[in-house]
């Protein structure tokens, strides 16, 4: 048998940017292309992506993509260079990809790369070289997902993707239960398992289960309704949808990602809006309150999202009053909290309700619990097991229940970059290749102008400029001159010049705030960032990292 080899690029030991790399004989093939989202420190980072140096070592004849988020297809763009050959995914996962596709050259996605595209169904199979792969249906948060058996010379590996068990899903297409089975009896080499959950005792439950969480603040709300998710959660706006209809409200959609995926899904029939229902986000202040529903992005509490900017008032469309109620139908990924925090904060100065999980179950995760994680295991029997999607301690805790389910199964536990090596001596992790972040800067941001993106060779020819600003956290005033500091940018008269004006570019930034953006450091940050890259950018050509630290006195 010819050595299998897995390579994890990213997802293993960390969350997002999922990536994995599977080889045998001639033939290699990459699952998924993710990126993660930065942590708030890393403000003027908009995407982080995996090293992609490895890549060049194959010849990849196929990028075959699991479901349509982003930690799965958001560096679809970034890998497209390494990959001879088509692109695999179901049909709501390749329409989320296309507009990604001319991303990197700043327009529309080019006909070679859009002909690269290939849609599969759940039971399909295609060859690829020496593979032949095969795409089961999963249930997860959204619809068209599927994981993906992969028949190598060496054996089957089978990778779940993001999954649950939703036993009523709302599209009445249930996990492909007998075909994993199946796969199961007929011997399948390596497991590949999503990990996310397995901290969570039972099971996840159905996305149904909002639905009397909904119909509650349906019931009793008396002025508008305003719900913030992720721009992937159509099923979630499904449920929103048909409630709207039944209780005789008008759904608007807000900020840039729920617009977006929203008229996809409507256009492929992935979400159901009844004719009259739906209202531009343009037309909200035409309708009295009790008869509006927003659906918005920003349940992170994102600076440049929706909700953050009611939130403040700040918003061309949406207001909040007294009455009105504001729904968190998202989990808070970890390091948000505080961005969150503040955003409630604003909610509760407006007056206005905040229901979130934990009030009202108002969010469902996604991904199976620690009893779904046993099923899927019992039921696919691998001989090898690798727990992928987690922080280290959950893919240990993974491979521990592993073992209980069957002991006969052998655990490999890897990280970013491990080799996993399959061949007549067992399985192991045989070696280490270049493996870490790219991070990706302005790609997503609407306030600049021509968006531009910059990798480490740009960030290392243009620099990072730091500008450090001590704010009063009552008044929101400047208490000192704002000092710059500077890394790899280049001083030299000219630039000297322009660093001398900062101090009061960004005076008259914070002063042209208002009270609450400027006390809330995350959205004082994002205006003081967007204002000082258009400067250099306009003035000099220059696109430095600008970092700003705000600092509350
Ligand atoms: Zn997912
Ligand atoms: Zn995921």
């Amino acid at each position: 048998m010819p050595p299998l080899e897995l390579i994890p690029l990213g997802g293993l030991g960390e969350f997002g940017m999922n990536m994995m790399l599977v080889a045998c004989g001639e033939t290699a093939i990459l699952v998924d292309a993710g990126v993660m989202f930065p942590e708030p420190e890393l403000l003027g980072v908009d995407l982080i992506i995996p090293d992609l140096r490895q890549l060049q070592q194959y010849r990849i004849q196929a990028l075959v993509l699991t479901h349509g988020h982003e930690d799965h297809i958001g560096a679809v763009p970034h890998v497209l260079p390494y990959i001879d050959g088509p692109i695999y995914g179901t049909k709501l996962t390749l329409a989320l990809v296309e507009p990604k596709l001319g991303e990197l050259n700043g327009g529309e996605p080019g006909k070679a790369a859009k002909a690269r595209l290939v849609e599969v169904r759940p039971r399909d199979r295609v060859q690829v070289g020496s593979f032949d792969i095969e795409f089961l249906r999963v249930t997860h948060s959204m619809p068209d997902c599927v994981a993906v058996a992969i028949y190598t010379p060496a054996g089957v590996v089978l990778h779940t993707g993001d999954f649950k068990f939703d036993q009523t899903p709302l599209d009445a297409q249930p996990v492909d239960v007998h075909r994993l089975a199946q796969l199961g009896t007929e011997g399948v080499l390596v497991l590949l398992g999503d990990s996310t959950n397995v901290e969570r005792k039972g099971v996840s439950g159905s996305e149904r289960d909002v639905e009397d969480g909904f119909e509650e603040v349906f019931t009793s709300a008396r002025g508008r309704i305003v719900i913030a998710m992720f721009a992937s959660s159509l099923y979630r706006m499904q449920i929103v949808v048909d409630l709207a209809d039944q209780f005789d409200r008008r759904v608007a959609f807000v900020g840039r990602g729920v617009i977006e995926n929203s008229e996809i899904a409507k256009r492929l029939g992935y979400l159901r809006i009844p004719p009259g229902v739906q209202i531009r986000d343009s037309d909200i202040r035409e309708f009295p309150s009790q008869d509006v529903v927003c659906i918005c992005t920003g349940s992170q509490g994102e600076p440049q999202a929706a909700l953050p900017r009611i939130a403040i008032d700040d918003h061309r469309h949406a207001k909040l009053d007294q009455d009105d109620v504001v729904v968190f139908s998202a989990r808070e990924i970890p390091g948000n909290e505080k961005a969150i925090g503040r955003v409630m904060n604003h909610i509760a100065k407006r007056g206005a309700d905040i229901v979130y999980e934990g009030i009202k179950h108002v969010h469902v995760s996604g991904h199976g619990s620690e009893e779904e994680l046993k099923l899927m295991l019992s039921l696919v029997r691998p001989r090898y097991f690798v727990p992928i999607h987690g922080e280290y301690r959950q893919l240990a805790r993974h491979a521990r229940i592993a073992k209980t389910v069957s002991p006969g199964t052998e655990v490999v536990l890897a990280e970013n970059g491990d080799v996993i090596r399959i061949d007549g001596e067992g399985a192991r992790v045989a070696d280490k290749v270049p493996a870490g972040r790219i991070l990706i800067d302005g790609t997503r941001s609407g306030e600049v102008g021509d968006e531009v993106l910059r990798d480490r060779r740009h960030l290392a020819g243009d620099g990072l400029v730091v500008p450090v600003v001590a704010i009063s956290r009552q008044s929101g005033t400047l208490e000192e001159t704002p000092d710059v500091i500077t890394r790899g940018f280049v001083v030299d008269a000219r630039t000297e010049a322009l660093l001398k004006e900062i101090p009061s570019l960004v005076a008259a930034a914070i002063e042209a705030a208002s009270v609450e953006e400027r006390t809330d450091p995350g959205l004082i940050k994002e205006k003081i960032r967007v204002d000082l890259q258009r400067f250099f950018r306009k003035r000099s050509g220059l696109r430095p990292l600008v970092l700003p630290v705000v600092m509350e006195i």
